[in-house]
């Protein structure tokens, strides 16, 4: 038996499901519930916070999950990895208010920036030899220069919409995303085998698509 953590609900939570409905799995799911067992695979999938999901399976009350690698790098447990699956393509950017001046990374030294990543964003600064104030606030990053909080911002971009519509530009790409299946560094020979069935379904899944 595998247990499989997935986001309950969120960007993330629909390619998932339909995922692990294209390698042919069949299972109930309903909104309420917490977790369902599938009916034609020894798979039981349980429902989170994206932001739960690296630790749970890290620990081993997940035997496998489903999320992006932003989230599984700020958690500090990349080398769970085991697949890339081409989908919730996005990047983790710097933005700074459309009027002010900005010349490079360099020029940030000193000053204020509000991310929810700051252990992805502090590894990227020190890289540069740049040295910041990081605020970490959960949500709502981009309101943080029309408030005063901060003179930057490092949040997760898309398609820009969000960062125009609160007069940001993206300066920087600090690391791109897509989700990944990780998996628990202590797996049984079974439940190896039983990854290695899922991973071969999902790559055909993948294959099929191109
Ligand atoms: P939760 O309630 O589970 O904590 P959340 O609000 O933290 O959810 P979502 O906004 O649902 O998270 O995003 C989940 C993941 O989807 C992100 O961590 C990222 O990997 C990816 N993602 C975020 N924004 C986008 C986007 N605009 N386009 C594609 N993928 C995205
Ligand atoms: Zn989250």
């Amino acid at each position: 038996m595998l247990r499989l953590a997935i986001q309950k609900s969120g960007r993330l939570s629909e390619d998932s499901l339909t995922l692990i409905r294209e390698c042919g799995i069949n299972f109930i799911s309903s909104s309420y519930k917490l977790k369902t067992e599938a009916t034609n695979f020894p798979l039981e999938i349980l429902f989170l916070r994206d932001d739960d999901i690296p630790g749970y399976v890290q620990d081993g009350v997940a035997d496998l999950g489903i999320v992006g690698q932003n989230v599984l790098v700020e958690a500090g447990f990349p080398d769970l990895e085991v697949e890339a699956l081409g989908f919730s393509k996005c990047r983790l950017s710097l933005a700074v208010p459309r009027a002010d001046a900005y010349g490079s990374v360099e020029s940030l030294q000193g000053k204020n920036i509000a991310t929810s990543y700051p252990s992805i964003l502090g590894r990227y600064l020190a890289g540069h030899g740049v040295q910041a104030n990081l605020h970490t606030i959960s949500g709502s990053v981009e309101i943080a220069p029309s408030i005063g909080l901060a003179e930057a911002i490092c949040d997760i971009v898309s398609s820009g919409s969000t960062l125009l519509g609160n007069g940001l530009r993206e300066v920087e790409t600090v690391f791109r995303s897509e989700a990944v299946l990780i998996a628990q560094p202590n797996l049984t020979a079974e439940q190896t085998d039983l990854l290695d069935q899922l991973r071969f379904r999902m790559q055909a899944v993948r294959r099929a698509k191109r």
